[in-house]
Parts: structure tokens; C-alpha cells; sequence
């Protein structure tokens, strides 16, 4: 699609296809990933017998470039999606990405499309890159070649106009992931599991659903793929990254944050679900979500509210904080931004 075919004013998170695409690729055997290149967005083609396709051996990310206020595309620590993938290349048995061939591929992709990145008024550069395995297997092996891809396209503000708290609730049906599985990094046959729960929510009339932890069904993982935080009194507490925890490049940006500019104390360590309902503030974090307010948590259909509409106090802080550095609204003292 081209830029001026898009309603920038009107964005919505469904697929639109961009300028181009980034494709680099190695054999399994290779010393290393060769330097990609762009080429004409499109449909690649696959052998039925690829090792994505039969054994989900494939990682993605998902990262934001935003409009700065001088016209120019911001990435949003980007490294830190450049060592998460090659985290989670180790675990699925794909040779690691470098992070030069990651970030290549990130900056050279989004430098192309730039005419499709809106202005944060009106959403962001939704940055996919993907590792997967496409070489043809049959045997439960790795794959004997690998595609490391990046696409990018337009979507809408998480929020349109003003923060608005989401409903959740608890499942005691599913778990996300389990101790030493995958759920620590971005496997992409994690999210196929969450579907059903999240459609259930959703005919519950709730957002997503929270995740309990599966060896004891105690303690808050995640909210379905983003970070959970609660606030006591002037502490702030996340879940500790246990394995089974994505560890989100938004989660460790909200703690520092929150640390930093506003001298809260923070925490990482198990929360039981009966002490987060006691909580005097809920939020979830991603790069999707930002950082989105819970107004109520159903727990054995129980609805606990924690706010009627309104914003919390220390939520608002915060996105506030992490946003202006996001859009280039504040300065940024952590080298966090990227600028292309
Ligand atoms: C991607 C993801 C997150 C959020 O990570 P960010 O780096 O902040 O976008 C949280 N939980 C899960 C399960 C995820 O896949």
C-alpha cells in the first residue's frame, strides 16, 4: 500500500503492507549471518517441510520506531530486543542473531518506510522482526537454514485520546508457561495458546486474562502478553523473572523509571493474586500496551474494581514519564532513543 493511500488520522492494529523488507539468511552450518538486504515487501516462499512450519522452531519481536517532533524515526532501545532474540535463539536452537544483522535490519527497514511512520498523535512504526527456521526437516531437529526477516507497518495509538483502565480477569483454566519451558522468551508458539483464554475473556466482556503461575496456580505471571505491576503505598512490584516471565523491554523501563524520576522503591518478587488485589494501584506494561491501567481483576467471580475510570495517581506519572522520552517530548538521560 502507499503512504498517501493510508489514513494516518484513522489507523487500526490490522495489517498493512509497507515498502519493503528485510531478509538475511544462514545454514545451519555457517560460521555466521550474513548482512541482509532490502527487498520489495511480499509473500516469501516456504518448503511444507520447513522447520517453522512443522515444529514452530521461530522467535519474533515487537518494537515501536516513533515520528520525533523533528520529523525523524526514534527507536526505543533497540539493543535490548537485538540480545532478547538472541536469547531466545539459544533456547529454540537457532544459531543467535547478531546484534549488527539485528539492528541492520531494524534501522535499514524502517529508513525505507519512513514515509509510513505516523506522529504519535496518530500511532507508530510497528517494528516485526522474525527469526525462523525455513530450512525443509522431517526428523525433530533443527532446521538446516534460517531466515532472520524484518517488516514493519502503521498502527494506532494503544489509546486513542486519554488512558483508559481495562477489566481483567484471573484464569484458573490455562497456563502461559511453564518453569523452564519457553515463556522467557518470544517463541512464536507461545501466543497460539493464549488465544482461546483471551477470547473467552472477551466474551466475558474483559480485555485479556491473568496468568497464575503453573506449578502452584498462586502467583501473577503476566496479562496475557504484557508485564504485571502493583503499587503498594510508595512501592512498586512486578513478578520476578522466573523463566516462565517474558522479560519486557517496557517492565525493566517502568521500574528504572520509577526509581529514578520519582524516588519510588521498587521490587521484583513473586505476588500472590490475593495480595495484588489488595494492591492501591494495577497496571500492565508491553510495547503495544505502553503502559495501560486495570481498572478490575475478576477472581473467582469476584470483581475487585480499583478504579471507576479514573487513573491512578502514580500510573499517569509514569506513563507520562516514559512516553514524553518515547515521543520526544522530554530529554533523555538514559540514552534510551535511538534517532535514524
Ligand atoms: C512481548 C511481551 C511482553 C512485553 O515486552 P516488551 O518488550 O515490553 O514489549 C510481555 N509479555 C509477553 C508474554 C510478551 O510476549
Amino acid at each position: 500500500m502507499k503512504p498517501e493511500d493510508i489514513d494516518f488520522d484513522n489507523l487500526s492494529f490490522s495489517h498493512t503492507p509497507t515498502r519493503s523488507m528485510y531478509i538475511s539468511k544462514r545454514k545451519l552450518n555457517d560460521d555466521e549471518w550474513e548482512k541482509g538486504d532490502l527487498f520489495p515487501f511480499g509473500e516469501i516462499s516456504i518448503s511444507p517441510a520447513a522447520g517453522v512450519l512443522n515444529y514452530g522452531q521461530g522467535l519474533f519481536e515487537g518494537m515501536k520506531a516513533y515520528r520525533g517532533r523533528n520529523g525523524k524515526p526514534r527507536l526505543f532501545r533497540p539493543h535490548m530486543n537485538a540480545s532478547r532474540m538472541a536469547e531466545g535463539c539459544v533456547r529454540l536452537a537457532i544459531p543467535p542473531i547478531t546484534e549488527d544483522v539485528f539492528l541492520d535490519g531494524v534501522m535499514k527497514t524502517v529508513l525505507d518506510n519512513h514515509d509510513y511512520i505516523p506522529t504519535p498523535e496518530q500511532g507508530a512504526l510497528y517494528v516485526r522482526p522474525l527469526t525462523i527456521g525455513n530450512g525443509p526437516i522431517v526428523g525433530v531437529a533443527p532446521s538446516p537454514e534460517f531466515t532472520f526477516l524484518v517488516y514493519v507497518q502503521p498502527v494506532a495509538p494503544y489509546f486513542k485520546g486519554s488512558l483508559k483502565p481495562i477489566n481483567l480477569i484471573v484464569t484458573n483454566n490455562y497456563h502461559r508457561a511453564a518453569l523452564k519451558g519457553t515463556g522467557g522468551v518470544k517463541a512464536i508458539g507461545n501466543y497460539v495458546a493464549g488465544m482461546k483464554p483471551a477470547g473467552e475473556a472477551k466474551s466475558a466482556n474483559y480485555s485479556e486474562v491473568i496468568y497464575l503461575d503453573a506449578a502452584e496456580e498462586k502467583y501473577v505471571e503476566e496479562v496475557g502478553a504484557a508485564n504485571f505491576f502493583a503499587l503498594f503505598g510508595d512501592t512498586l512490584v512486578t513478578p520476578r523473572l522466573t523463566g516462565s516471565i517474558l522479560p519486557g523491554v517496557t517492565r525493566d523501563s517502568t521500574m528504572y523509571l520509577a526509581f529514578d524520576q520519582f524516588g519510588i522503591k521498587t521490587e521484583e518478587r513473586r505476588i500472590t493474586i490475593e495480595e495484588a488485589l489488595t494492591a492501591d494501584e494495577v497496571f500492565c506494561t508491553g510495547t503495544a500496551a505502553i503502559i495501560t491501567p486495570i481498572g478490575k481483576i475478576n477472581y473467582k467471580e469476584e470483581d475487585y474494581i480499583f478504579s471507576d475510570g479514573q487513573v491512578g495517581k502514580t500510573t499517569r506519572k509514569l506513563y507520562d514519564a516514559l512516553t514524553s522520552i518515547q515521543f520526544g517530548d522530554a530529554p533523555d538521560p538514559y540514552n534510551w532513543i535511538v534517532e535514524l
